[in-house]
């Protein structure tokens, strides 16, 4: 095969592993954006649920203190039924003693339950926050989700495409060049076949010698770069054609 139509076929490969390269990258943009949503969604579910989870052991707390509450008041109406029957000062004294504490520790467990009313109040409205936060952005999601799947679906359809028309133009190319071709596309960031019209290397900028460009220009054999190992591509007929 003549050096100018091999190399012009590496270039239309390279055209094509450069959309393939591409898309692959939005793919990956795609499923990372995905992978994000669904960690921010997991990480609000588990802020709601902690959140749950406190309320919960806060109103146990509430219950038993409206237990003890309830309690403490028997206590106190038992105690003022017994002093209605002291036989004694002394009786009087020790039963007026008890209804102090009882009236302390009313007062005490009163004030641990506003306390616990108020954290109560609190803690709801964090929740409530929480939970819209969390509908709110399961909503946004689902609609994101939706288009994101539909776009890696669409993306995923154009890669098998180019590379079915990728695997056809390289069973032409010898195999040999190919592989030299696609190790330089790999180490070369994608830019394996670089198109000139002067004698610089359009890969790594570098002057050619002019004996080297004569050479190049004659179109005998494939040359690289003696810098950067890039296969240069002189075309002489560049007629509006773009590879
Ligand atoms: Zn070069």
């Amino acid at each position: 095969m003549p050096v100018e139509s091999a190399l012009a076929q590496l270039a239309a490969l390279q055209n094509l592993d450069r959309q393939l390269r591409e898309k692959v990258q939005q793919i990956e943009h795609l499923r990372s954006r995905l992978n994000e949503g669904r960690a921010r969604i997991e990480a609000g579910r588990q802020l709601v649920s902690s959140l749950r989870e406190q309320l919960q052991a806060l109103d146990l707390k509430r219950r038993d203190l409206d237990r003890r509450l309830t309690e403490e008041d028997a206590k106190m109406r038992d105690r003022r039924m017994r002093l209605q029957r002291v036989r004694n000062e002394r009786e009087a004294q020790a039963l007026q003693r008890e209804i102090d504490l009882g009236r302390q520790a009313n007062q005490q467990l009163e004030s641990e339950m506003l306390q616990v009313l108020e954290a109560l109040e609190a803690l709801e409205g964090q929740a409530k926050a929480a939970e819209d936060d969390q509908k709110a952005l399961e909503n946004n999601f689902h609609g994101e989700s939706a288009r994101l799947e539909e776009e890696l679906e669409r993306l995923a359809g154009e890669v098998e495409q180019i590379r079915r028309e990728r695997d056809r133009l390289a069973a032409s190319v010898d195999a040999y060049l190919l592989r030299r071709y696609e190790q330089i596309f790999e180490r070369r960031e994608g830019l394996a076949v670089v198109e000139i019209q002067e004698a610089i290397c359009g890969g790594c900028h570098m002057n050619l010698s002019p004996q080297f460009f004569i050479e190049l220009q004659r179109g005998d054999d494939i040359r690289l770069c003696p810098n950067c190992h890039r296969i240069l591509y002189f075309r002489g007929d560049r007629g509006g054609r773009e590879a």
